[in-house]
């Protein structure tokens, strides 16, 4: 992770981004100076007087507002002291009060450092594969699950299946369009397990909102790779919902599969993805990963390069695995050793990237409606990011005149920056 420090105030304050600077080191993260590179930012807030109080909250909204991406991390004095007023600030992902301190860099990493293992939950704002923004909301639609993935706490923590009324959600949706909404993504620990408590499905929620709202664009957080009814992929022939999926595999060996517990194997991901594809045109199925499973042998490691190769998606997240307390996976024998880990890791972080470009490269002369988002000034050009209905991520320069925040606009998708792991538009 690239992680910015920041602090406000005293020279306590200061000290201890050294401290932390030093924990996150120590771990492999890498501290970056301008706070709009980071994937967490991290704000050591004061509170001495009331001015210092306001001057967090602006610098809050400032860090997140500059990089919506990142996870903006608050500690300090004023988060102390306003321990719920901070938590509920725009954007804010974790508050560390003081008592907490010395554990930041490690609460941090536990909840988002990419290299160990997911909580799986898909808490509105938790989910690291879309960002919040101006323009991008999360709906929970329902929370629990009845599966019981060996790795997964998520399960124990969290119990049954409870899913919210149709009702209740349409008219969340309704609201946010109304605040300037455009997009929202349908989250939840199980979401295909949607309406299984209440008589109804995910497919007859996604039908309901794109009969009874105007949302221009609708994606879903992860969805387990099962639990999809043959009909489900009819939905895409709306052009509001997004031709994309995020649909978590874990492995590509099917007995490291039969260890997780998983209700999936590689023979149903494969018909599913093919049937996705066949229907819809442009499809992009992106996956997680987790490397080191207990007891993952070599050839069982062969075989999920190979298999993700086979699938090519166009986007994976990669974990580590690390025990968590509770779950049965954790009384697992025969850990996979961190160097063999971290060896793997690495092979699966080249096969991603290199997968990730020849998908985008596919998608090189077409011309399509993306959501532009954030906005950086760079001389008399303001860049903008943003995100091509099959999540595939844009960049373009456009001279200060022409605003896209919050836009769908018709973007040339020209060329692909591996540097930047994004395609590059012209408007
Ligand atoms: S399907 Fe498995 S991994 Fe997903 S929430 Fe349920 S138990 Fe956890």
């Amino acid at each position: 992770m690239k992680v910015h420090l920041k602090a406000l105030g005293c020279r306590l304050n200061e000290a201890e981004l050294e401290q932390w600077s030093h924990a996150f080191r120590g771990k492999g993260h890498s501290m970056v100076t301008d706070h709009e590179d980071a994937d967490i930012v991290v704000l050591n807030t004061c509170a001495v007087t009331a001015d210092a109080g306001k001057k967090s909250r602006k610098l809050m909204n400032r860090l997140y507002r500059e990089n919506p991406e990142a996870k903006l991390v608050v500690s300090g004095c004023y988060a102390t002291l306003e321990t719920d007023k901070v938590a509920e600030h725009l954007g804010v992902d974790l508050v560390v009060p003081n008592p907490q301190k010395d554990q930041l860099p490690q609460m941090v990493m536990d909840k988002f450092a990419g290299n160990t293992m997911p909580i799986i939950a898909m808490e509105p704002g938790e989910n690291s594969l879309f960002s919040r923004g101006r323009q991008r909301a999360f709906i929970k639609i329902q929370d629990g699950c009845r599966y019981r993935c060996t790795f997964c706490i998520v399960t124990v923590a969290r119990g049954e299946e409870k899913s919210r009324t149709l009702k209740d959600i349409i008219e969340e949706v309704q609201r946010l369009q109304t605040q300037g909404i455009q997009e929202i993504v349908l989250t939840g620990v199980h979401v295909g397990g949607y309406g299984s408590d209440l008589d109804t499905s995910l497919y007859s929620l996604v039908k309901a909102i794109l009969d009874e709202t105007d949302i221009s664009r609708i994606r879903f957080a992860s969805v387990e790779p099962w639990d999809l009814p043959e009909e489900f992929f009819g939905l895409f022939d709306s052009p509001r919902l997004m031709p994309h999926m995020h649909l978590p595999l874990q492995s590509g060996s099917d007995t490291v599969l039969r260890r997780m517990s998983r209700r999936c194997k590689t023979d149903s991901f494969r018909d599913l993805v093919q049937h996705a594809r066949n229907s819809i045109p442009g499809f992009n199925v992106t996956s997680d990963i987790i490397v080191g499973f207990p007891g993952e042998t070599e050839a069982e490691w062969q075989e999920t390069l190979e298999y993700v190769e086979s699938i090519g998606f166009g986007h994976t997240h990669i974990f580590s695995y690390s025990p968590r307390e509770g779950t049965k996976a954790a009384r697992l024998a025969d850990p996979v050793p961190d160097m063999i880990k971290k060896q793997r890791s690495l092979e699966m972080h080249q096969l991603a990237e290199r997968l990730k470009q020849q998908f985008a490269e596919l998608q090189l002369g077409n011309k399509v409606p993306v959501l532009w988002e954030r906005q950086r000034q760079e001389g008399a050009l303001a860049k903008y990011t943003g995100y091509t209905p099959n999540f595939m991520k844009v960049e373009t320069s456009v001279t200060n005149t022409v605003l896209l925040e919050n836009r769908i606009v018709d973007t040339n998708l020209d060329s692909y920056s591996v540097e930047k792991q994004s395609l590059i538009g012209s408007v």
